[in-house]
């Protein structure tokens, strides 16, 4: 499989969706580097990963801070040799009406899930660049290409990462740098993400949705090895997956 061997950086990776791709893309034979905050989470993760047999590595990172993303990428790099593929997913879901003015949480997922993204690219764009090869997967969700009431900002910051993506995919077409990106339309997924809610009639309506229709991270976590798996020229660049029962 093209994924054997390759270098993967994971951000968000200590739950939900990052946990579920990492261990999944281990499976499959690649070296993962695995970054978040809490460091506890990583260590289990990466000692699960190495007890089957695959190879991971962690570094606590925030993706708020450049320097972190930097260290991280450094870590692959003299962990295991080399880059291949970034997974921009750590992000943070605080939604609430507008009329609520939560603007520290608007600033919050500002950060986190469009300048943690922009970090993350930053960090890899001269590597990927200097040996013309390389993919940036990124975690956008269906928020990202539809409007919800009550997820005004956030659904901002994730229509903002597809432009992001798409805009790379373009960039490195005309200027020959080989650099794949894939991007990630998610809708209900269980995971810890709604524990980021604070607003109390936003949260109450979304646990109830996603117990009704909430599927496994494992589903985001397939689609994203099968991106990684393609050869090298071709791009499989969008991606939406639904829970079945949901509209
Ligand atoms: P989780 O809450 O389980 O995972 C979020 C991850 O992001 C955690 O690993 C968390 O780790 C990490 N994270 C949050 N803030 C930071 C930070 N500042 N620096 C580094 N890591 C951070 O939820 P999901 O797995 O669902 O979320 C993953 C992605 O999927 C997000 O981008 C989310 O927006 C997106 N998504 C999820 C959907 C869903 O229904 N679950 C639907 C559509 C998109 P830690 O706290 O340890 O730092």
């Amino acid at each position: 499989m093209a994924i054997e061997n390759k270098v993967i950086v994971i951000t968000g990776a200590s739950s939900g969706i990052g946990e579920a791709t990492a261990k999944t893309l281990a499976k499959n034979g690649a070296k993962v580097v695995l970054g978040a905050r809490r460091e506890s989470r990583l260590q289990a993760i990466v000692d699960d990963i190495k007890a089957d047999g695959g190879q991971a590595t962690y570094r606590v990172t925030d993706v708020t801070k450049p320097d972190d993303l930097k260290d991280l990428v450094a870590l692959a790099q003299s962990e295991f040799g080399g880059l291949d593929v970034i997974f921009n997913n750590a992000g943070i879901m605080p939604s609430s009406p507008i009329s609520a003015l939560h603007t520290d949480e608007w600033n919050a997922m500002i950060d986190i899930n469009i300048k943690g993204v922009l970090n993350g690219v930053a960090a890899v764009m001269p590597i990927f660049t200097a040996q013309k090869h390389g993919q940036i997967v990124t975690t956008s969700s269906v928020a990202g290409i539809k409007s919800f009431a009550g997820a005004g900002v956030y659904g901002a910051t994730k229509f903002a990462v597809r432009n992001l993506m798409e805009v790379i995919r373009m960039e490195s077409a005309q200027e020959g740098t080989n650099i794949r990106t894939a991007t990630l339309y998610p809708a209900a997924i269980n995971t810890e993400l709604l524990h980021t809610i604070t607003d109390e009639s936003t949260k109450k309506g979304m646990d109830a949705f996603y117990q009704q229709v909430g599927i496994s991270p494992q589903a985001v976590a397939n689609v994203v090895n099968f991106a990684i798996d393609q050869p090298e020229d071709v791009n499989v660049n969008e991606f939406t997956i639904y829970p079945t029962k949901q509209a």
